[in-house]
């Protein structure tokens, strides 16, 4: 059977919405092609260590960060960091909270270091939010700015009652460049560049505390054996001379250099954030609105204005939606898959044009009226 065709002047003019990889402006990727890019030439050599330098600059600016405070960064991902931070930044035992894939994932990490005592977990149901609270004991806190499974966005803050000199580690993954964060009261804000920052995969950032380096010069230092590419401070010191301990993707590096001179000149974070909340806004707004639909995170103050998840009723087949969705040119709106709700899941990310998000509620109105 055809699929059923949506009217041509109700597409978006850009219909990506996927929640990483996500939307790469499209000059942000013709300028690699572009006479003078830095695409296969050296990263030892001054150009592309001026793009590092370029980005950890850039991000210095956009998070206005404290005295001491560094830009780190290496190959990986924040999958990777989880490693690095299980390794180089975690003394004795950590507490998590747990509240989807992505928040699962760092403290299942954590729970199979042999030389970590089990990690204190907090757990809450997808959709809900729970923060690690003061144990004692416990040296490092950790839990995600925006977890992007379910669509979640977390308060940043020191829990209280810890103890002076214990860390607060923050995924920021789908956070970073979308939604503003205070990383004073952060020790690792770190995160991959496909998301908010609309470039490729493949790399880790973290914005470093004195306190995480200093953990992290005393850990690797101790009679816990650090391979390279999970040590941390290696990673410090290559980044301060705007390098990387091993090559990295230059391309993922070009297009997050454009991204963040990008935020800049729009207006840094205050700007980014207040599109996001506007443009999620549209989208919740909508969902509450058309009778088949109901946003999934029903706390309003935990709704993420990065990553907007829908419940779709029961009569319509939430994959079928997204299949003829994509069928007519409109990608990556399926549902994170290890949740396994009828659900769409749309990122409103810095990239996002408003228009497009509102040509994408269109859309979805006229699919609905037309599902069988
Ligand atoms: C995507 C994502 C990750 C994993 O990033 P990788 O670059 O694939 O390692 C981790 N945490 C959060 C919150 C994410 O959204």
């Amino acid at each position: 059977m055809a699929e059923p065709k949506i009217p041509r002047d109700l597409l978006p003019a850009d219909p990506r919405f996927g929640s990483g990889p996500s939307r790469i402006r499209r000059d942000v990727v013709a300028s690699l092609a572009e006479p003078g890019s830095v695409m296969g030439t050296s990263h030892r050599q001054p150009p592309v260590r001026h793009v590092v330098a370029a980005i950890r600059e850039e991000l210095r600016e956009l998070y206005d960060l404290p005295a001491g405070y560094e830009v780190a960064l290496g190959n990986g991902g924040a999958t990777l960091f989880w490693d690095m931070a299980t390794v180089c930044l975690v003394e004795k035992r950590a507490a998590t909270g747990v509240y989807g894939e992505f928040t699962r994932k760092f403290s299942s990490a954590l729970q199979r270091a042999p030389f970590l005592a089990d990690p204190a977990v907090f757990h809450a149901e997808p959709g809900k939010l729970r923060l690690p609270q003061a144990v004692s004991g416990v040296d490092t806190y950790a839990w995600a700015h925006n977890e992007t499974s379910t669509g979640v966005v977390a308060p940043i803050r020191r829990p209280d009652d810890t103890d002076d000199d214990s860390l607060v580690l923050i995924d920021a993954t789908s956070a970073a460049g979308g939604i503003a964060a205070d990383v004073s009261t952060t020790d690792a804000y770190y995160f991959s560049p496909q998301k908010n920052l609309s470039s490729d995969g493949g790399l880790w950032l973290a914005i470093l505390s004195p306190a995480a380096i200093e953990r992290s010069n005393k850990m690797t230092s101790s009679a816990r054996w650090v391979p390279q590419m999970l040590d941390l401070s290696l990673a410090v010191t290559n980044s301060r001379a705007d390098q990387t301990l091993n090559t990295p993707a230059l391309a993922t590096l070009i297009m997050l250099e454009a991204q963040c001179r990008w935020l800049l000149d729009q207006g840094g974070m205050a700007w980014a954030a207040l599109r996001t909340a506007s443009t999620s806004g549209t989208l919740y707004r909508w969902a509450e609105d058309n009778p088949l639909t109901t946003p999934f995170v029903t706390d309003p103050a935990l709704r993420s204005p990065v990553v907007v998840t829908i419940d779709i009723d029961e009569s319509v087949d939430a994959a079928q939606l997204c299949a003829r969705a994509r069928a007519n040119g409109i990608l990556d709106i399926e549902p994170y898959r290890k949740l396994g709700r009828n659900q769409i899941r749309v990122a409103t990310f810095s990239s996002i044009e408003p228009s497009d998000v509102e040509a994408l509620s269109a859309c979805l109105d006229w699919l609905l009226e037309h599902h069988d």
